[in-house]
């Protein structure tokens, strides 16, 4: 920690002369300078509201209405901005909650600055606008950056897309997928961005290494249909992408951010907090790619396996109850074992010496798997693949079909019954299934309603 930070060991005392508890019903209130952020993070069980009482402020890039009071459930970790200085009121326990004036905000911001002049550029040259990729290790602020970027420049009138490519904590759609997003409203303070018709792929895993050589095909075709949005549209074409990606810094994860470079011809590669991948990455791309060094932020936060792990069962549980759960009703019913068709992508490796004639591992890592349905299907999180329910039959062709084919949604297992050859599936829609074709991920997900 900075020594310039005050840390306040709870929500009873506040800080920078503020934390005479003024601000409303038990509350603390928080006085803020220019360019210094509250930070504080909830560890629950109980709700901490956060509300504007003056001056301006954001969380994440989006801007804090007043008076309206903002809920924090478990887990969240929160940084409040003021660029002009503002006051706010906490109410409930906070874990921490401190004021810091050392915040990398003010390089963040001059970066939108500079990809704000590049879209103006393309604007007028009637070329395409930057195409960031933000890299880094794990927990040093990458998804975070991603956010503020995109919160900004659709606040400067922009369409910009989020590429999401972390397989483990999406803001896109459920662990285990790859996807893009237009955004077209700053994020929901509370919810994040609004996932209105994101495309979607299957991945199958959290973690990148169980399948590379799927991971970057599936990145390769986030990036054509990309360009082809961009071919159909101006606006998102002038506003670009920022491309989010996985911590996994080293080995075969560095060579799939070089093959993201390459596969969305990325212009600005913006690199937190590590001057070797910095090297690297200005080593090994092209000379006209802009790669940034950037410093984290030292609120970042940390977090255990067992914390990534709680935050994916809740984007799952998100997916089929709504936001905390009190906003979808989902349906759970019978779904025969004739009746669909289950793959898992990918054979297990096996040593070269055992492979067919004329076969190499490539083609194993994205073959197509038949699934048995069995007991072990219970609790797995399955992709409902939008592909043709005819397609997929004859082995080859029809696999690189269902690679290709974005998911239309995901069901739960639920319960398994082999006596009558049929699943019980949790499932957002009631029935029948829209396709015929599942996809199954190493995710399992516990329904406990
Ligand atoms: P991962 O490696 O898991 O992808 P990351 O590099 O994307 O991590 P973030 O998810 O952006 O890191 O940040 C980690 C956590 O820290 C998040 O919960 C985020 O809300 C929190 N956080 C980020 N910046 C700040 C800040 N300035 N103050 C307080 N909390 C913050
Ligand atoms: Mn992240």
């Amino acid at each position: 920690m900075s020594s310039e930070s005050e840390r306040a060991g709870g929500s009873e005392e506040g800080t920078s002369g503020a934390g005479s508890g003024s601000g409303g019903t038990g509350g603390v209130r928080f006085d803020l300078e220019r360019e210094t952020e509250l930070r504080f993070e909830v560890e629950g069980p109980e709700r901490v509201t956060l509300e504007l009482l003056s001056g301006l402020g954001e969380v994440f890039g989006s801007e804090l209405n007043r008076n309206k009071k903002y809920s924090f459930g478990p887990g969240a970790k929160i940084a409040v901005f003021t660029w002009q200085g503002c006051s706010v009121c906490l109410t409930g326990k906070t874990e921490v909650a401190y004021v810091s004036k050392d915040t990398p905000m003010l390089l963040y911001l001059n970066t939108h600055a500079a990809l704000e002049q590049m879209r103006q550029q393309a604007e007028r040259d009637n070329e395409r606008g930057p195409r960031v990729m933000v890299v880094g290790p794990t927990d040093v602020g990458k998804s975070t950056l991603c956010r503020l970027l995109l919160c900004w420049a659709v606040r400067a009138g922009r369409r910009p897309t989020l590429v999401e490519l972390d397989v483990g904590q999406t803001a896109v759609a459920l662990p285990g997928t790859l996807g893009a997003l237009g955004i077209e409203r700053p994020a929901d303070l509370e919810e994040g961005f609004s996932v209105q018709a994101p495309l979607v792929y299957h991945f199958g895993s959290t973690s990148p290494g169980t399948n590379i050589k799927l991971y970057n095909k599936l990145t390769s075709c986030l990036a054509e249909v990309f360009s082809q949005r961009c071919e159909a549209s101006r606006r998102s074409s002038v506003s670009g992408c920022v491309i989010n990606t996985c911590g996994w810094v080293k080995g075969a994860g560095y060579q799939a951010l070089v093959h993201t470079a390459s596969a969305f011809q990325v212009d600005v590669v913006l690199v937190l907090d590590q001057e070797r991948l910095y090297n690297e990455l200005k080593r090994d791309l092209p000379h006209f790619v802009k790669v940034v060094l950037l410093p984290k932020s030292g609120g970042v936060v940390e977090r255990s396996k067992a914390c990534r792990r709680e935050a994916r069962d809740d984007r799952i549980r998100e997916y089929f109850y709504g936001f905390r759960g009190a906003s979808f009703f989902p349906h759970a019913f019978d779904v025969r074992f004739s009746d669909v068709r289950i793959f898992k992508i990918g054979a297990p490796s096996i040593p070269d010496s055992c492979l067919p004639l004329g076969m190499s591992q490539d083609d194993t890592q994205l073959k197509l798997v038949p699934v048995t349905p069995g007991r072990d299907l219970a609790h797995h999180v399955l992709s409902v693949s939008s592909v043709g329910d005819r397609e997929g039959e004859d082995g080859g062709k029809g696999a690189a079909g269902v690679l290709d084919s974005p998911v239309c949604g995901f069901i739960v297992v639920t319960a398994v019954d082999t006596q009558n050859q049929l699943m019980t599936v949790l499932s957002p829609a009631p029935r029948p299934l829209p396709r015929h074709t599942l996809l199954i991920m190493d995710i399992r997900f516990i329904d406990l309603k």
